[in-house]
């Protein structure tokens, strides 16, 4: 028996389907639809002016996340559209910071299920529930385990707002298809006794299984993956730092995978130093960075700074040697009683010392914060630093703004301008003395829907180092001159899909050379990654 094509009230509840007062007359009449909608026939761009009146009106942003899902669950072309327009205004509402509100909320304004939840009690038995997914052809999954969300914790199953919000910036971002991404919650319970006794959480209500049994979990979801979904790309999400590491550890080299915290990260910053040192003239092989924070973020971009400095000459030795870590210990020392497994390459023979003192003696030039804490950098590491350099360069990353390092203001007033200036969430414009900065994002969002559109277009086998390294100095080179005067070293997020397009183009390209890719080389790799793109207009 053939399957009929939906008509009537089913094209307008199915989100694929739906244009909403868009249908033109003779859809209206092809579809059963003439009386089931207002008389007159919109454009796409009305129906977004009408969208965003309604969403600006709102009186919070949670309130505008709320609606903004809600219309993905109506009309996900009209969604998709919306979001790629307006991304800069929507991104702050469906990623960072108000996705972390959305997660912590998440119990409490669920509406409708969304992505794939999997649970201990599935052990034994993925294979049969993922193919409960209605779709078949799943290139980009983002998986998260809840424990470690933004900056906010463990908040167990509540975390599935990461992966869905994160999944849709690969698609407004690089032009990913919404069928073609899976979010996937591995609930396997959660240690916050908080969330455990909400009676609307809904998450599993025990303590979090770990070792083998949590180990085992993942790995039968990973393997699964490869034999149900063998063409999707594997993004891991804010796992706690010591599972991100071991995940990664096990898998980068056996499956299509990444992890966006460490290498999406390390990316974002590897441009933005490649930008910065060509603006302030200082070579790369030169450097001395000091990364204040010893965690998975910086380590993440360590691990990718030093095969970026052998590429560029330096051998892996000579590149650690570049590279000092401070945390809230002091200085990472080869002495150090205990070392955890990923500070153990940057822990350099030298005197315990505290952050002041590590900077007055190893006279950093680039000065790098992931560590959460408010005003970690002070005035007094900031104006050492401007009398060590003639133009500073300075990441403030950690996120929200309220747990960032130093703000953009404190950056040029303690350096009396000459700073190279960049933050985790976005800055306000700075007037210092009658000059005017526009400080750049390192948001991991320039990176990864780019990484993924790159990997899908040549199904490579894994994500090699080179790739994020190609990806960096992609990004780099779409900063244009004019944002490079106003201090920016980033592009803007405007500019999203068209970095994503060049960096998916690098990335791609760098997996041909490696002989990573598992379909052969068109003969245009650009005209290829062109016509895999979602393009959501009607
Ligand atoms: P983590 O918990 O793994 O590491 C935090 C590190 O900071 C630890 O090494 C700890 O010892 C150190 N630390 C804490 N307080 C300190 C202090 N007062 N002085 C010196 N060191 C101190 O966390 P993570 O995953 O590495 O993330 C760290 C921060 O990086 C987060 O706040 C996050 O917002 C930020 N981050 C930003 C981006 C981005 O902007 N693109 C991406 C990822 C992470």
């Amino acid at each position: 028996m053939s399957k009929r094509s939906p008509r009537g009230f089913d094209v307008l509840h199915n989100p694929k389907l739906n244009k909403g007062t868009a249908f033109s007359q003779e859809e209206r009449d092809a579809l059963g639809l003439t009386g089931l909608l207002p008389v007159t026939i919109t454009t796409q761009q009305t129906q977004i002016s009408r969208v965003l009146n309604n969403l600006r009106r709102k009186s919070s942003d949670i309130e505008r996340y709320i609606f903004l899902f809600a219309l993905q669950g109506r009309n996900e072309r009209l969604f998709y559209r919306l979001l790629i327009e307006h991304i800069e205004e929507l991104m702050p509402i469906i990623y960072t910071p108000t996705v972390g509100e959305a997660c912590q909320k998440f119990a409490h304004i669920f509406r409708e299920p969304r992505g794939f939840y999997i649970t201990p009690q599935d052990r034994g038995r993925i294979k049969s529930i993922l193919e409960n997914w209605p779709e078949k052809d799943i290139r980009m999954i983002v998986v998260t385990d809840g424990q470690r969300i933004l900056g906010l914790g463990d908040l167990g199953a509540n975390g599935m707002g990461i992966p869905i919000g994160k999944l849709s910036l690969y698609t407004a971002g690089a032009g990913i298809a919404p069928e073609q991404c899976l979010p996937v919650m591995l609930d396997v319970g959660s240690n916050n006794s908080q969330l455990i006794n909400d009676p609307l959480y809904l998450g599993l209500k025990q303590p979090r299984i770990s070792g083998d049994d949590y180990l085992q979990l993942v790995d039968e979801f990973v393997s699964t993956v490869q034999d149900v979904f063998p063409k999707a790309v594997i993004q891991f999400e804010d796992f706690i730092t010591a599972n991100a590491y071991s995940l990664l550890n096990i898998y980068r080299d056996r499956v299509c995978c990444f992890n966006d915290d460490i290498q999406g990260t390390a990316a974002v910053v590897l441009s933005g130093i490649y930008t910065a040192l060509e603006l302030s003239e200082q070579s790369f092989t030169d450097c001395r960075i000091m990364f204040l924070g010893a965690g998975s973020a910086a380590t993440g971009m360590a691990d990718l700074l030093v095969p970026a400095l052998c590429e560029a000459g330096l051998s892996e030795n000579e590149a650690r040697q570049c590279l000092w870590f401070v945390d809230r210990n002091g200085l990472l020392v080869k002495n150090r009683e205990f070392l955890n497994p990923h500070n153990l390459p940057y822990a350099h023979r030298h005197e315990n010392a505290d952050f002041i003192s590590a900077i007055n003696s190893i006279r950093p030039n680039i000065l790098i914060g992931a560590t959460g804490v408010h005003g970690a950098f002070s005035k007094e590491a900031i104006s050492l630093m401007a009398s060590i350099n003639q133009q500073p360069i300075i990441f403030a990353l950690s996120n929200p703004t309220s747990h960032a390092e130093c703000t953009a203001q404190q950056a040029y007033e303690w350096t009396d301008g000459r700073v190279i200036f960049a933050s985790g969430s976005p800055s306000k414009t700075v007037s210092y003395r009658g000059q005017v900065f526009k400080p750049g994002q390192g948001n991991n969002a320039y990176i990864f829907p780019g990484i993924g559109l790159g990997v899908i277009a040549c199904r490579a086998s894994y994500i090699s180092d080179e790739m994020f390294m190609a990806a960096a100095r992609a990004l780099s080179s779409q900063v244009s001159s004019s944002q490079l005067e106003q201090g920016n070293i980033f592009p803007s997020l405007s500019q999203l899909r068209q970095v994503s397009f060049q960096i998916a183009l690098a990335v791609a390209d760098t997996a041909y050379r490696q002989n990573l890719a598992q379909i052969p080389q068109p003969e245009n790799i650009s005209a290829a990654i062109s016509e895999l793109i979602y393009d959501p207009t009607y």
